[in-house]
């Protein structure tokens, strides 16, 4: 099982439901992701959209921000040497 995260995307369109974040429901909601699970033995292939509130998407956006401000590896340039 997997979560795919795709902040502000072009197919965040507005909606209204519950947030997956913070699990209050009726509330103007944009899609952010999925949940998926590849298909195996004993299970089907499931592939859930994940939406979010606004409060809830800058606060995913701010983990995604700082993640890229301190990154886990350092950044190597793509490119070869010669
Ligand atoms: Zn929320």
């Amino acid at each position: 099982m997997s979560v795919h995260l795709r902040l502000g995307g072009p197919l965040t369109i507005p909606a209204m439901g519950p947030c997956f974040m913070c699990q209050r429901d009726y509330l103007a909601v944009v899609a952010v992701g999925e949940l998926t699970r590849n298909c195996g033995p004993g299970h089907e292939a499931i592939e859930i959209p994940l939406y979010a509130c606004g409060v809830c998407e800058g606060i995913l956006t701010l983990l995604l921000a700082d993640a890229l401000r301190s990154p886990v590896r350092p950044y190597v340039p793509a490119g070869h040497p010669h």
